[in-house]
């Protein structure tokens, strides 16, 4: 019998992948998805509402439960006694950090992958951020502007659902939003302290459906964001494009299905990708005319690293050498916490409406004069509190006994935290290769992370510290303290650049639409290709250029570039 020769083969089912799926799907390609993990079942998955003392661990799970893994390190919040025994967090794949390297590589191998519990916060990106090398000077610009990619935000915020207001601010487009997220008083003390110092508090903007939406059903405020949205009124790849890409019947969904590397051509072009059947053991092979790789930013710099044959003997598509380079993150850490005196005895009512940034801090550093500050670029702040599910304040309080639980109990409506998300500047010391010795149980060659925070970055922490210490006196507020250091790298999940697009195919892995220069039927859809970290999250950027790339990709069939079936 022929061997099928797909389409499209799409490497991961998350929010970038996903989104491929759909628009090649509908388009009438004949695709193939392929994800590494089982499929996410909302049903069995997700919290449904469970509470901590339903669940015998208590929400954290069987101590054991990592046991013989190979990757130790539970992940917080969204990986929990709720979601236990799906196996949907990868712990069989191990990664290595360089000496001096402290990475964080939380990866979701369920289909839908993180976006089944992220945090929803969706800010466009602006010319302030595509143009800042022009600006101070550092690194270099996108090969792209806001004009062009502000239709395909459009785009992306009109499927996803987007949350916001309009807020004129210079370091943030606005976009088409659904009505805001309901504020709470402990917002409006947030907005009046911050007006007293020069800060902007103002609505973030949050892929949550405040109103219905395209089918999908309004949020009733549950909270359970973090552990997966029961009803899908939020975006996610569960709820949105996998759902839409198998109901066109064009789909074919490979699951426990890891990809070790993309197959070529005797000319050097993608012919199909090897993976390894987790249940079976066994490797196999799949064809299609075209690649799109959309495992999430560094695991797709690891399979083509590990794609290395005659033509490609680095790695696929790197002529350039710039394959795993240029890779940044976002610094995150909780520049001060502490609570408003003046709602001491106010009810504990619920009112931390949907586990979510109902308010952040946008980028007010830098604007008028981008060298203005000690550090260049500029970092937002996500600052919440109000009554959690958890009295999440019990660590920051000193006590014993009953007493302890009194003063839990006291200052329940009361406390406010802090999450500075600074990005970091490319450097050639941050990046991911192979590692030379070691590999995982699949025999699959490790990825090897070599990264440190950069000085602008620990600048813009100790000045969100300053920040935080004057707002807290311009609210009326007591501060019990802010964190010693910064979070691990790779905990805020938004890392990018180590695929980047460009202009030059000397300096760039992919061309502004995504594409490979070297290789032009490999496609990838995910924050990799994004040249740099900026104060804003990647979630629906990744969505609109993926939309992008595959109208791009689709063209290209019409063309006779990429022969279709
Ligand atoms: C708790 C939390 C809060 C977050 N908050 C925000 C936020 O507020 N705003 C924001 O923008 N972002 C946020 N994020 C990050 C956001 O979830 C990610 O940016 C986004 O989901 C990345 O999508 P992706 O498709 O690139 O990768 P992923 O979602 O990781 O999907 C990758 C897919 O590829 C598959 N895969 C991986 N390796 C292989 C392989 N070798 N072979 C086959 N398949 C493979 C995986 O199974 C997975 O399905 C948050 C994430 C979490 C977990
Ligand atoms: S708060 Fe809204 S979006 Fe979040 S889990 Fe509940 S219903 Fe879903």
């Amino acid at each position: 019998m022929a061997e099928k020769i797909f389409d499209a083969i799409i490497i991961g089912t998350g929010a970038g992948g996903g989104t491929a799926m759909k628009i090649l799907c509908e388009a009438g390609l004949q695709v193939c998805a392929i994800n590494s993990g089982p499929r996410t079942n909302p049903a069995t998955d997700y919290r449904r509402h469970r509470q901590v003392y339903d669940l015998k661990y208590r929400g954290y799970g069987d101590p054991l439960r990592l046991k013989g893994k190979a990757h130790q390190e539970p992940y917080s919040v969204e990986e929990s006694e709720y979601s236990e025994g799906s196996d949907l967090f990868e712990h069989d794949v191990a990664y290595s950090n360089s000496p001096g390297t402290d990475w964080y590589w939380k990866r979701c191998k369920g289909t839908g992958g993180k976006a089944n519990f992220w945090g929803r916060s969706s800010a466009r990106f602006g010319d302030i951020d595509f143009k800042a090398a022009d600006l101070d000077g550092f690194g270099e610009n996108w090969p792209v502007d806001y004009a062009e990619i502000s239709p395909w935000f459009s785009k992306a915020e009109r499927y996803m659902g987007v949350a916001s207001t309009i807020q004129n601010r210079p370091s943030n487009p606005d976009g088409e939003y659904l009505p805001p997220l309901p504020w709470r008083c402990i917002d409006y003390i947030i907005q009046k302290g911050g007006e007293k110092i020069g800060v902007p508090y103002l609505p973030d903007r949050c892929a949550q459906l405040t109103v219905g939406h395209n089918g999908h059903l309004a949020c009733h405020y549950c909270g359970n964001c973090s552990r997966g949205c029961d009803v899908g009124s939020f975006f996610s790849p569960t709820w949105f494009t996998i759902p839409e890409a198998e109901a066109t019947k064009n789909l074919t969904l490979l699951t426990n299905a890891l990809v070790r590397s993309v197959l070529v051509d005797e000319d050097g072009a993608a012919k199909g990708v090897a993976y390894v059947d987790r249940t079976t053991r066994q490797e196999v092979e799949v064809s299609a005319r075209v690649v799109v790789l959309a495992a999430s930013c560094v695991e797709t710099a690891h399979i083509m690293l590990n794609s290395k044959s005659r033509h490609w003997p680095t790695g696929i598509a790197n002529s350039s050498g710039q394959l795993g380079r240029n890779l940044c993150d976002h610094l995150y850490g909780n520049p001060g916490y502490g609570y408003l005196p003046q709602l001491l005895g106010q009810p504990a009512t619920p009112d931390n409406i949907a586990d979510s940034t109902v308010g952040w801090m946008p980028r007010w550093q830098n604007l008028k004069n981008p060298r203005e500050d000690k550090f260049i670029r500029g970092y937002a702040v996500y600052v919440g509190g109000g009554c959690g599910e958890f009295p999440g304040h019990y660590g920051q309080i000193e006590g014993f006994g009953s007493k302890y639980k009194r003063d839990i109990k006291r200052y329940y409506p009361t406390p406010i935290g802090a999450l500075i998300q600074a990005p970091s500047l490319p450097s050639p010391t941050n990046y991911v290769d192979i590692d030379p010795e070691k590999k995982d149980i699949f025999g699959i060659p490790q990825l090897r992370f070599h990264f440190q925070w950069g000085q602008n970055e620990l600048l813009m922490w100790e000045h969100s510290k300053q920040m935080m210490i004057d707002l807290f006196k311009a609210m009326g507020g007591e501060m019990w303290g802010a964190d010693a250091e910064p979070n691990r790298p790779g905990t805020s999940l938004h890392e990018v650049g180590v695929c980047r697009m460009g202009s030059d195919a000397k300096t760039s892995v992919t061309n502004k639409w995504a594409q490979a220069h070297d290789v032009p039927n490999l496609y990838i859809c995910d924050a990799s290709i994004f040249p740099t970290s900026t104060d804003k999250t990647t979630t629906m950027p990744i969505v609109a250029f993926a939309m992008r790339t595959c109208d791009h990709a689709l063209e290209n069939f019409k063309k006779g570039v990429h022969k279709g079936a």
